[in-house]
Protein backbone atom coordinates (compact mmCIF):
# COMPACT_ATOMS: atom_id res chain seq x y z
CA UNK A 1 0.00 0.00 0.00
CA UNK A 2 1.94 3.10 -0.92
CA UNK A 3 0.50 5.32 1.03
CA UNK A 4 1.80 3.65 4.09
CA UNK A 5 4.99 3.22 2.77
CA UNK A 6 5.05 7.02 2.09
CA UNK A 7 4.12 7.38 6.01
CA UNK A 8 7.12 4.95 7.31
CA UNK A 9 9.52 6.70 4.71
CA UNK A 10 8.72 10.39 6.00
CA UNK A 11 8.90 8.55 9.74
CA UNK A 12 12.25 7.58 8.93
CA UNK A 13 13.46 10.94 7.57
CA UNK A 14 12.15 12.66 10.50
CA UNK A 15 14.16 10.48 12.65
CA UNK A 16 17.04 10.49 10.55
CA UNK A 17 16.82 14.45 10.87
CA UNK A 18 16.83 14.53 14.76
CA UNK A 19 19.43 11.97 15.12
CA UNK A 20 21.61 14.33 12.64
CA UNK A 21 20.28 18.05 14.12
CA UNK A 22 21.67 16.60 17.33
CA UNK A 23 25.23 15.75 16.50
CA UNK A 24 25.26 19.18 14.68
CA UNK A 25 24.55 20.78 17.91
CA UNK A 26 26.48 18.44 19.72
CA UNK A 27 29.39 15.87 18.80
CA UNK A 28 30.71 13.32 19.28
CA UNK A 29 27.59 11.51 20.94
CA UNK A 30 27.21 7.83 21.03
CA UNK A 31 24.18 5.73 20.25
CA UNK A 32 22.30 5.58 23.93
CA UNK A 33 23.15 9.81 24.24
CA UNK A 34 21.41 10.15 20.51
CA UNK A 35 18.65 7.74 22.11
CA UNK A 36 18.10 9.44 25.29
CA UNK A 37 18.50 13.24 23.70
CA UNK A 38 15.71 12.36 20.48
CA UNK A 39 13.44 9.71 22.42
CA UNK A 40 13.70 7.32 19.73
CA UNK A 41 14.15 3.90 21.09
CA UNK A 42 17.84 2.30 21.01
CA UNK A 43 16.99 -0.26 18.52
CA UNK A 44 15.18 2.62 16.15
CA UNK A 45 18.57 5.08 16.95
CA UNK A 46 21.03 1.81 15.66
CA UNK A 47 19.17 0.69 12.38
CA UNK A 48 19.07 4.42 11.63
CA UNK A 49 22.92 5.48 12.79
CA UNK A 50 23.99 2.17 10.64
CA UNK A 51 22.22 3.68 7.16
CA UNK A 52 23.57 7.45 8.18
CA UNK A 53 26.96 5.71 8.13
CA UNK A 54 26.14 3.81 5.12
CA UNK A 55 25.71 7.12 3.43
CA UNK A 56 28.63 8.60 4.60
CA UNK A 57 26.72 11.29 6.27
CA UNK A 58 28.54 10.22 10.09
CA UNK A 59 30.98 8.29 11.36
CA UNK A 60 32.20 6.56 14.35
CA UNK A 61 35.28 8.20 16.01
CA UNK A 62 36.24 5.92 19.36
CA UNK A 63 34.67 5.23 22.44
CA UNK A 64 33.34 7.40 25.20
CA UNK A 65 35.50 7.13 28.64
CA UNK A 66 33.84 4.80 30.64
CA UNK A 67 31.52 6.65 33.34
CA UNK A 68 28.93 4.56 35.63
CA UNK A 69 26.76 2.96 32.65
CA UNK A 70 29.23 0.30 32.45
CA UNK A 71 30.59 -0.63 28.94
CA UNK A 72 31.88 2.34 26.69
CA UNK A 73 29.77 3.36 23.60
CA UNK A 74 31.27 4.13 20.33
CA UNK A 75 30.87 7.77 19.76
CA UNK A 76 29.38 9.35 16.70
CA UNK A 77 30.15 12.52 14.58
CA UNK A 78 29.07 14.32 11.40
CA UNK A 79 31.45 12.81 9.17
CA UNK A 80 33.32 15.58 7.34
CA UNK A 81 33.96 13.27 4.56
CA UNK A 82 30.25 13.16 3.89
CA UNK A 83 29.76 15.78 0.52
CA UNK A 84 31.17 19.41 -0.26
CA UNK A 85 28.56 22.03 0.27
CA UNK A 86 29.60 25.55 -1.83
CA UNK A 87 28.36 28.42 -0.18
CA UNK A 88 28.07 31.70 -2.22
CA UNK A 89 27.77 35.38 -1.23
CA UNK A 90 27.20 37.96 -4.34
CA UNK A 91 26.92 41.67 -2.66
CA UNK A 92 27.78 45.31 -4.06
CA UNK A 93 31.57 45.04 -5.31
CA UNK A 94 32.01 41.82 -4.80
CA UNK A 95 31.60 37.82 -5.32
CA UNK A 96 32.80 35.47 -2.33
CA UNK A 97 32.39 31.71 -2.61
CA UNK A 98 33.59 28.69 -0.45
CA UNK A 99 33.84 25.04 -0.75
CA UNK A 100 33.45 23.38 2.62
CA UNK A 101 33.41 19.73 4.01
CA UNK A 102 30.07 18.47 5.50
CA UNK A 103 31.47 19.84 8.67
CA UNK A 104 31.62 23.38 7.08
CA UNK A 105 35.32 23.53 7.11
CA UNK A 106 36.67 25.77 4.34
CA UNK A 107 38.42 23.77 2.03
CA UNK A 108 39.02 26.35 -0.61
CA UNK A 109 37.69 30.27 -0.88
CA UNK A 110 37.89 32.76 -3.68
CA UNK A 111 36.72 36.63 -3.02
CA UNK A 112 36.62 38.43 -6.32
CA UNK A 113 36.30 42.38 -5.82
CA UNK A 114 34.74 44.49 -8.90
CA UNK A 115 33.41 47.48 -9.77
CA UNK A 116 30.29 48.54 -8.13
CA UNK A 117 29.01 49.62 -11.42
CA UNK A 118 29.06 45.90 -12.59
CA UNK A 119 26.11 45.03 -14.56
CA UNK A 120 23.78 41.93 -13.59
CA UNK A 121 24.88 39.54 -16.30
CA UNK A 122 28.45 40.06 -15.62
CA UNK A 123 28.15 39.62 -12.04
CA UNK A 124 26.00 36.20 -12.18
CA UNK A 125 28.48 34.99 -14.98
CA UNK A 126 31.56 35.45 -12.56
CA UNK A 127 29.73 33.84 -9.61
CA UNK A 128 28.99 30.84 -11.80
CA UNK A 129 32.23 31.18 -13.25
CA UNK A 130 33.28 30.76 -9.37
CA UNK A 131 30.85 27.90 -8.77
CA UNK A 132 32.44 25.83 -11.42
CA UNK A 133 36.04 25.98 -10.15
CA UNK A 134 34.39 25.14 -6.27
CA UNK A 135 32.82 22.22 -7.57
CA UNK A 136 36.39 21.30 -9.19
CA UNK A 137 37.86 21.50 -6.07
CA UNK A 138 35.59 19.21 -4.56
CA UNK A 139 35.72 16.83 -7.05
CA UNK A 140 39.38 16.64 -6.93
CA UNK A 141 39.12 16.03 -2.77
CA UNK A 142 36.53 12.83 -4.38
CA UNK A 143 33.90 14.94 -2.75
CA UNK A 144 30.01 14.34 -3.77
CA UNK A 145 28.41 17.79 -4.23
CA UNK A 146 25.45 17.75 -1.56
CA UNK A 147 23.94 21.15 -2.38
CA UNK A 148 24.63 25.18 -3.23
CA UNK A 149 23.66 27.98 -0.72
CA UNK A 150 23.60 31.42 -1.74
CA UNK A 151 22.89 34.93 0.31
CA UNK A 152 21.94 38.10 -1.46
CA UNK A 153 21.57 41.76 -0.08
CA UNK A 154 17.51 41.78 -0.63
CA UNK A 155 14.03 40.56 -0.15
CA UNK A 156 13.99 36.57 -1.24
CA UNK A 157 11.62 34.51 -2.03
CA UNK A 158 13.02 31.66 -0.18
CA UNK A 159 10.41 29.06 -1.65
CA UNK A 160 10.46 30.01 -5.03
CA UNK A 161 14.19 30.56 -4.72
CA UNK A 162 14.11 34.11 -6.49
CA UNK A 163 15.76 37.58 -5.23
CA UNK A 164 12.47 39.60 -5.61
CA UNK A 165 13.92 42.92 -4.25
CA UNK A 166 17.86 43.82 -3.72
CA UNK A 167 17.74 48.01 -3.57
CA UNK A 168 21.54 48.30 -3.43
CA UNK A 169 22.49 46.23 -6.19
CA UNK A 170 19.42 47.43 -8.35
CA UNK A 171 17.94 44.26 -9.35
CA UNK A 172 14.53 42.65 -9.29
CA UNK A 173 13.17 39.39 -9.85
CA UNK A 174 16.18 36.92 -10.35
CA UNK A 175 14.82 33.69 -10.54
CA UNK A 176 18.08 32.01 -9.26
CA UNK A 177 16.54 28.23 -8.62
CA UNK A 178 15.51 28.07 -12.47
CA UNK A 179 19.08 29.19 -13.58
CA UNK A 180 21.40 27.66 -11.18
CA UNK A 181 18.86 24.86 -9.69
CA UNK A 182 19.26 22.71 -13.14
CA UNK A 183 22.31 24.00 -14.65
CA UNK A 184 24.37 22.00 -10.86
CA UNK A 185 22.15 19.11 -10.11
CA UNK A 186 21.71 20.04 -6.68
CA UNK A 187 19.56 21.69 -4.05
CA UNK A 188 20.07 25.69 -4.43
CA UNK A 189 18.90 27.06 -1.33
CA UNK A 190 18.98 30.80 -1.25
CA UNK A 191 18.84 33.51 1.89
CA UNK A 192 18.60 36.98 1.92
CA UNK A 193 22.45 38.26 3.28
CA UNK A 194 21.87 39.38 7.00
CA UNK A 195 19.23 35.88 7.73
CA UNK A 196 22.58 34.11 5.97
CA UNK A 197 24.75 35.59 8.47
CA UNK A 198 22.53 34.79 11.54
CA UNK A 199 22.44 30.99 10.66
CA UNK A 200 26.01 31.42 10.30
CA UNK A 201 26.85 32.56 13.59
CA UNK A 202 24.33 30.79 15.19
CA UNK A 203 26.14 27.16 13.94
CA UNK A 204 29.69 28.09 13.54
CA UNK A 205 29.82 31.44 14.68
CA UNK A 206 29.86 33.76 18.27
CA UNK A 207 26.13 33.11 18.74
CA UNK A 208 26.55 29.28 18.96
CA UNK A 209 23.98 27.83 21.15
CA UNK A 210 22.17 31.01 21.57
CA UNK A 211 18.61 30.84 20.25
CA UNK A 212 17.31 34.29 20.20
CA UNK A 213 19.68 37.26 19.11
CA UNK A 214 19.76 40.11 16.11
CA UNK A 215 22.79 40.07 13.55
CA UNK A 216 23.17 43.46 12.19
CA UNK A 217 26.31 43.67 9.84
CA UNK A 218 26.87 46.22 7.09
CA UNK A 219 28.82 46.27 3.74
CA UNK A 220 27.05 49.02 1.74
CA UNK A 221 23.63 49.01 4.08
CA UNK A 222 22.51 47.85 7.07
CA UNK A 223 21.73 44.11 6.90
CA UNK A 224 20.00 42.13 9.64
CA UNK A 225 18.91 38.65 10.74
CA UNK A 226 16.37 38.07 13.16
CA UNK A 227 17.15 34.59 14.81
CA UNK A 228 13.97 33.77 17.04
CA UNK A 229 13.23 30.60 19.42
CA UNK A 230 16.37 28.78 17.44
CA UNK A 231 14.86 29.69 13.96
CA UNK A 232 15.41 32.34 11.50
CA UNK A 233 12.64 34.85 11.55
CA UNK A 234 11.11 35.08 8.04
CA UNK A 235 7.90 36.90 8.69
CA UNK A 236 4.77 36.11 6.79
CA UNK A 237 6.52 35.51 3.10
CA UNK A 238 9.69 36.18 3.94
CA UNK A 239 10.86 39.28 3.81
CA UNK A 240 11.41 40.03 7.10
CA UNK A 241 14.32 41.39 9.28
CA UNK A 242 15.14 44.09 7.21
CA UNK A 243 16.20 46.57 10.12
CA UNK A 244 18.27 48.43 7.82
CA UNK A 245 15.28 49.99 6.06
CA UNK A 246 13.15 50.97 9.59
CA UNK A 247 12.29 54.50 9.71
CA UNK A 248 14.10 56.13 12.35
CA UNK A 249 14.07 59.77 10.78
CA UNK A 250 11.23 60.67 9.20
CA UNK A 251 11.91 62.91 6.06
CA UNK A 252 15.83 62.05 6.53
CA UNK A 253 18.27 60.98 3.97
CA UNK A 254 17.34 58.95 0.62
CA UNK A 255 17.98 55.93 0.70
CA UNK A 256 18.28 53.28 -2.22
CA UNK A 257 14.75 51.59 -1.33
CA UNK A 258 13.12 54.89 -2.41
CA UNK A 259 12.27 56.16 0.71
CA UNK A 260 13.27 58.43 3.77
CA UNK A 261 15.17 58.40 6.45
CA UNK A 262 15.97 54.40 6.88
CA UNK A 263 18.50 53.52 9.54
CA UNK A 264 21.01 52.58 7.02
CA UNK A 265 20.99 56.21 5.93
CA UNK A 266 22.58 56.93 9.44
CA UNK A 267 24.89 53.67 10.01
CA UNK A 268 24.95 52.38 6.48
CA UNK A 269 28.67 53.32 5.13
CA UNK A 270 27.75 54.16 1.84
CA UNK A 271 25.74 56.51 3.37
CA UNK A 272 28.15 57.53 6.25
CA UNK A 273 31.20 57.84 3.68
CA UNK A 274 28.97 60.17 1.24
CA UNK A 275 28.61 62.28 4.72
CA UNK A 276 32.03 62.27 5.24
CA UNK A 277 32.79 63.55 1.46
CA UNK A 278 30.45 66.41 2.19
CA UNK A 279 31.89 67.37 5.72
CA UNK A 280 35.26 67.22 3.55
CA UNK A 281 34.25 69.36 1.04
CA UNK A 282 32.61 72.17 3.42
CA UNK A 283 36.56 72.16 4.40
CA UNK A 284 36.47 70.10 7.70
CA UNK A 285 39.95 69.40 8.54
CA UNK A 286 40.87 65.62 8.49
CA UNK A 287 43.62 63.12 7.70
CA UNK A 288 41.51 61.32 5.73
CA UNK A 289 42.22 62.43 2.26
CA UNK A 290 45.96 61.73 2.95
CA UNK A 291 45.56 58.31 3.27
CA UNK A 292 43.45 57.41 0.27
CA UNK A 293 45.93 59.78 -1.84
CA UNK A 294 43.61 62.84 -2.27
CA UNK A 295 41.07 60.10 -4.03
CA UNK A 296 37.80 60.49 -1.45
CA UNK A 297 36.31 57.76 -4.10
CA UNK A 298 38.91 55.47 -1.84
CA UNK A 299 37.05 56.16 1.45
CA UNK A 300 36.46 52.86 3.28
CA UNK A 301 35.30 52.41 7.10
CA UNK A 302 38.67 51.15 7.36
CA UNK A 303 40.37 53.92 6.18
CA UNK A 304 37.93 55.65 8.94
CA UNK A 305 38.90 53.48 11.91
CA UNK A 306 42.59 54.43 10.79
CA UNK A 307 41.68 57.91 10.92
CA UNK A 308 39.82 57.66 14.36
CA UNK A 309 43.07 55.51 15.53
CA UNK A 310 45.52 58.09 14.61
CA UNK A 311 43.41 60.76 16.02
CA UNK A 312 41.28 62.65 13.55
CA UNK A 313 38.75 64.41 14.72
CA UNK A 314 36.17 63.85 11.79
CA UNK A 315 36.62 60.31 11.82
CA UNK A 316 35.88 59.97 15.44
CA UNK A 317 32.66 62.04 15.01
CA UNK A 318 31.64 59.98 12.25
CA UNK A 319 32.48 56.64 14.39
CA UNK A 320 30.70 58.30 17.85
CA UNK A 321 27.70 59.22 15.12
CA UNK A 322 27.24 55.68 14.25
CA UNK A 323 27.36 54.54 17.95
CA UNK A 324 24.41 57.27 18.63
CA UNK A 325 22.17 55.85 15.81
CA UNK A 326 22.86 52.03 16.23
CA UNK A 327 22.24 52.31 20.27
CA UNK A 328 18.87 53.93 19.26
CA UNK A 329 17.79 51.40 16.87
CA UNK A 330 19.50 48.47 19.25
CA UNK A 331 17.59 49.38 22.18
CA UNK A 332 14.22 49.51 19.67
CA UNK A 333 15.41 45.77 18.81
CA UNK A 334 15.84 44.99 22.50
CA UNK A 335 12.49 46.35 23.72
CA UNK A 336 10.86 44.17 21.10
CA UNK A 337 12.28 40.86 20.62
CA UNK A 338 14.56 40.63 24.01
CA UNK A 339 17.44 39.08 22.48
CA UNK A 340 20.25 37.31 24.35
CA UNK A 341 22.88 38.79 22.33
CA UNK A 342 22.67 41.69 19.41
CA UNK A 343 26.01 40.44 16.78
CA UNK A 344 27.91 43.20 14.84
CA UNK A 345 29.11 42.03 11.91
CA UNK A 346 30.38 43.25 8.45
CA UNK A 347 32.54 46.45 8.60
CA UNK A 348 31.27 47.21 12.39
CA UNK A 349 33.85 44.71 13.18
CA UNK A 350 36.89 46.95 12.30
CA UNK A 351 35.16 49.81 14.42
CA UNK A 352 34.63 47.71 17.44
CA UNK A 353 36.80 49.59 19.72
CA UNK A 354 34.64 52.54 18.82
CA UNK A 355 31.41 51.42 19.04
CA UNK A 356 30.76 48.77 21.70
CA UNK A 357 31.38 51.11 24.55
CA UNK A 358 29.19 53.82 23.58
CA UNK A 359 26.48 51.67 22.11
CA UNK A 360 26.21 49.48 26.09
CA UNK A 361 25.74 53.17 27.07
CA UNK A 362 23.46 54.02 25.31
CA UNK A 363 21.33 51.01 25.59
CA UNK A 364 21.05 51.49 29.31
CA UNK A 365 19.33 54.59 28.57
CA UNK A 366 16.96 54.06 26.23
CA UNK A 367 16.50 50.33 26.28
CA UNK A 368 13.89 49.21 28.98
CA UNK A 369 15.77 47.60 32.02
CA UNK A 370 15.02 44.31 32.02
CA UNK A 371 15.62 42.73 28.88
CA UNK A 372 19.07 44.82 28.96
CA UNK A 373 20.51 43.23 31.95
CA UNK A 374 19.73 40.21 29.37
CA UNK A 375 21.79 41.08 26.71
CA UNK A 376 25.24 41.02 25.37
CA UNK A 377 26.77 42.90 22.37
CA UNK A 378 29.32 40.79 20.75
CA UNK A 379 31.45 40.84 17.58
CA UNK A 380 30.99 38.73 14.71
CA UNK A 381 33.52 35.77 14.90
CA UNK A 382 33.26 35.06 11.35
CA UNK A 383 34.14 38.30 10.13
CA UNK A 384 33.62 38.96 6.20
CA UNK A 385 32.65 35.31 5.94
CA UNK A 386 29.38 35.09 8.04
CA UNK A 387 27.17 35.43 5.28
CA UNK A 388 28.77 32.41 2.63
CA UNK A 389 29.38 30.21 6.47
CA UNK A 390 25.68 30.97 6.93
CA UNK A 391 25.01 29.93 2.89
CA UNK A 392 26.85 27.03 4.07
CA UNK A 393 24.92 26.28 7.26
CA UNK A 394 21.39 26.65 5.09
CA UNK A 395 22.55 23.32 2.74
CA UNK A 396 23.53 21.15 5.99
CA UNK A 397 19.98 23.02 7.59
CA UNK A 398 18.14 21.95 4.10
CA UNK A 399 19.89 18.03 4.68
CA UNK A 400 19.86 17.89 8.27
CA UNK A 401 15.57 18.73 8.34
CA UNK A 402 14.92 16.88 5.10
CA UNK A 403 17.84 14.36 4.91
CA UNK A 404 16.94 13.17 0.97
CA UNK A 405 19.98 10.58 1.69
CA UNK A 406 17.59 8.19 4.20
ZN1 LIG B 1 15.63 52.08 2.85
Amino acid sequence: MPPVRADQNLVKQLNCALILDQLLASSPLSRANLAEQTGLTRSTVSSLVGELIEQGLIREVGLESVGSRGRPGILLELNPYGGSIVGIEINVGYVTVILTDFTARTLWRRHVEIPETTDRAEMLALAERLIGEAIRAGAANNLRLLGIGLGVPGLVDIGQGVLRYAPNLGWRDVNFREQWGNKFGVPLYIENDGNAAALGEHYFGVAKGHHNFVFLGTGVGLAGGLMLNGEVYRGAGGYAGEVGHMIVESGGDLCNCGRRGCWETLVGPRAVIRGIVQALERGAPSRIPELVGGDTRRITMDVVVSAANQGDQLALDTLSDIALYLGAGIANLINLFNPEMIVLGGTLIAAGDYLLRPISKIIAVEALPEPTRMVALALSALGTDACVKGAVALVIDGIVREPVFC
